[in-house]
């Protein structure tokens, strides 16, 4: 049989993913193809009758049914790409998604407004992929940061992402239970993207999340603030006067975790910051000198 041309392995590839469930069967074919061919997307169509080599379609035929399963586009390419960066990615990590680029905007502008004494030290608790230290590394460079995880699969992935993107030797990863690792370490800026699913949202995660994702990037307890709780009673021991704290929120949190935050005590100028799409994402609150 004559291998597929661009065009017609396409055509098969839409039409299996679509039969599959997937959600954007184009988008995602059109993205597997490109990475294989190591084209960007104008190029397919520029030459759309040049036909696959038999590696090429032997890969492609693999690479649609691994999505067709509904494993993530990024496992099986292995690779994400987040705030312009490339991260290797497995299934021991949370594939870092476009909302949490918002949290590194707020913790660039609390960087610059923090004026604690130097060396400017930060910490990311449930690192994963690292994709919030690696960035936070590479866009605010006067920082080093401390990043904590209690996966080691994840450390592993977390620290080849540092090396990769040349940020190494500013990032410690730490293994252990948030705070756990980090002894008496205080720091300007904490950071951090917890599970926050609730109990019952597990049971409706996309195949995609519950079959491929690791169930402990993502839930957070009954209630699914079960991190922000711990997160915010231990944070002022961690934190320099004037310091921040800075955590992604799920959709519908921002108003129990502002009051959790409140409730601590130790907080003042508690802020909220929207995503693209208009969700409350990011909340930061200032830790109270003394
Ligand atoms: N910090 C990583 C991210 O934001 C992992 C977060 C997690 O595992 N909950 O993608």
């Amino acid at each position: 049989m004559k291998n597929p041309t661009v065009r017609e392995a396409l055509k098969g590839a839409v039409e299996k993913l679509g039969d599959a469930g997937v959600d954007s069967p184009v988008q995602d074919a059109e993205f597997l193809i490109t990475h294989l061919l190591k084209v960007k997307r104008h190029e397919l169509f520029l030459n759309p009758e040049r036909a696959l080599t038999d590696a090429e379609a032997a890969r492609f035929a693999s690479f649609i049914e691994r999505r067709g399963r509904r494993e993530p586009a990024q496992l099986i390419t292995g690779e994400c790409e987040f705030r312009g960066l490339t991260f290797r990615v497995t299934g021991d990590v949370l594939i870092p998604r476009p909302e949490t680029e918002i949290l590194i905007d707020e913790a660039l502008e609390k960087a610059a407004a923090f004026d604690g004494a130097a060396p400017h030290c930060a910490i990311d608790l449930c690192t994963g992929s690292g994709c919030i230290a690696v960035t936070f590394a590479k866009e605010a460079p006067r920082w080093h940061i401390c990043a904590t995880d209690i996966s080691p699969a994840a450390l592993k992935i977390a620290s080849g992402n540092a090396e990769a993107n040349g940020v190494a030797e500013k990032i410690k990863f730490l293994e252990g239970d948030l705070f756990a690792p980090l002894n008496g370490i205080k720091a300007g800026l904490i950071l951090s993207n917890p599970p926050y699913i609730t109990a019952a949202d597990m049971k409706q995660l996309d195949p995609e999340v519950a079959l491929w994702e690791p169930a402990g990037a993502l839930y957070g307890g009954e209630d699914g603030l079960d991190f922000y709780r711990r997160i915010a009673a231990e944070a002022q021991n961690h934190l320099m006067p004037g310091g921040f704290l800075i955590m992604e929120l799920g959709w519908g949190q921002a108003g129990a975790v502002r009051e959790l935050l409140e409730n601590e005590g130790h907080f003042t100028d508690i802020t909220i910051r929207k995503d693209y799409a208009g969700i409350e994402r990011v909340v930061a609150a200032k830790s109270v000198a003394g």
